[in-house]
């Protein structure tokens, strides 16, 4: 099985991440058009913890990875 590098897994991660939570008040602005008005605020919030976290997720399998950070 083909395993992503670990540093390359970490950029895209982060990358990822960074771009949600620069972006998350045009998030919550369209949510307030549809919705509660809160995504960007949650993702945000998920987003920060897996930047916290971002050393355990560049080494996971992808596959887990993404689970854990859709879970978070
Ligand atoms: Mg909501």
């Amino acid at each position: 099985m083909r395993t992503m590098d670990q540093n390359l897994q970490r950029e895209l991660i982060t990358a990822v991440a960074t771009s949600v939570i620069a972006n998350a008040e045009e998030l919550t602005s369209l949510d307030q058009a549809i919705g509660d008005g809160d995504h960007g605020i949650n993702m945000k919030r998920g987003f920060e913890a897996v930047l916290t976290d971002i050393d355990g997720l560049a080494t996971r399998p992808l596959p887990d990875a993404l689970q854990a950070i859709g879970m978070a």
